[in-house]
């Protein structure tokens, strides 16, 4: 059976590489007559895998001192209400909001505290971030939250946001390991691992271990960061196979050359396609060029009619995962960094194909 070329924004692609290694010791895991998903979380087996996974990610990451790496359930939406529950307690943050995930991020966050608006790009359609100059921080705030990546918008921050004192926080999820991230510059960042890091099931959390000296104390045991950090992510049954799949991803990103060499990859990507696009009139971009995703692509057809022939013809030449989100119409492709080149390259001269035909 031949593979297909799978833009889906998440749970998303993952590089056949990587399915072949977890398929080739899904039975017997490297003669031990037994599964990782067989294993005891806290056996000697378990505990290697486990401890590889975290290295990787702390070399993928240039994990700084004093920053720690947790692997947590409930996806990035748990981290929408955990992060003020345990950092807000009352006080006020500041939220950038730039599109749905912010959105609901920010939902979350008035359940407990303050939440101000440091910027928006609703007025502009979601179609952009907002520059620098355009934030208007509080520099009492008790953190300021982003999302680095707009899965559903498809815009990207082409910079890190300077909060001066005030703790950055970043979801990552759509972005995160696609390229480089000095996370000296967060306080805490996290990831749904569904689009760039492996599969649903674990949700990816690197924080600096100071942020919590003044978290709130009296939460349930299992939303407090801190029962985390002392179990090392093992409080209770981690989800163990998704963390090994992680561990795998992390493995094959290194093998790739790390995050500075995926970044060229990515960007070869989102070129041939961003370059496509704004070469025909006969598909639109909406997306502002400085806030470009290189991750997700949105784009429509001059004539909605023919979604649905795009969408059909496109999945019979093996291109499927293209349909744009319910909110904004149109095609999104996502270009993680699982999906080749010749993916990519493969859509390019598909859309142009039907251009011709039904421009
Ligand atoms: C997918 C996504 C989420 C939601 O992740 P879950 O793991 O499904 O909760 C949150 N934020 C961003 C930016 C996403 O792309």
């Amino acid at each position: 059976m031949a593979r297909i070329y799978n833009f889906s924004a998440g749970p998303a692609a993952m590089a056949e590489e990587v399915l072949e290694e977890a398929a080739a010791e899904l039975t017997d895991y490297r003669g031990r007559g037994l599964s990782v998903m067989e294993m005891s979380h806290r056996g000697d087996l378990y505990q290697e895998i486990f401890a590889e996974t975290k290295a990787r990610l702390a070399r993928l990451f240039a994990l700084p001192d004093g920053y720690r790496i947790l692997f947590l359930q409930g996806g990035a939406s748990l981290q929408f209400a955990m992060l003020p529950m345990n950092l807000l307690a009352g006080g006020s943050a500041d939220y950038v909001h730039t599109g749905v995930w912010s959105g609901k991020a920010m939902v979350e966050a008035r359940r407990f505290g303050r939440v101000r608006l440091a910027a928006s790009s609703e007025a502009d359609g979601f179609h952009r971030i907002p520059r620098q100059d355009e934030l208007n921080l509080d520099p009492k705030a008790r953190y300021c939250h982003i999302t680095t990546n707009n899965t559903i918008y498809g815009t990207e921050y082409p910079y890190t946001p300077a909060t001066g004192a005030v703790p950055l926080i970043a979801d990552c999820s759509s972005n995160v390991l696609s390229r480089p991230l000095d996370l000296s510059r967060f306080a805490m960042i996290y990831a749904g691992a569904q689009k760039n890091l492996g599969p649903a099931g674990v949700c990816l959390v690197i924080l600096r271990e100071a942020l919590l000296e003044e978290a709130a104390a009296e939460l349930p045991t299992m939303l407090a960061y801190r029962t985390h950090l002392a179990g090392d992510s093992m409080f209770n049954t981690p989800p163990t196979f998704a963390i090994y799949m992680v561990g795998l991803v992390a493995g094959w990103l290194e093998r790739q050359g790390g995050v500075a060499a995926i970044e060229l990859v990515n960007r070869r990507k989102a070129a041939l396609l961003y370059d496509a696009l704004d070469r025909s009139a006969f598909y639109h971009c909406p997306t502002e060029v400085a806030s470009r995703s290189r991750m997700n692509v949105p784009f429509t057809l001059a004539d909605p009619r023919l979604d649905a022939l795009f969408l059909a013809e496109a999945a019979a030449a093996g291109l499927v995962g293209l349909k744009g989100h319910r909110l904004t119409g149109g095609m999104r492709a996502s270009l993680y960094n699982a999906m080749p080149e010749e993916g990519v390259a493969r859509l390019v001269a598909f859309m142009e194909a039907f251009e011709r035909e039904h421009g």
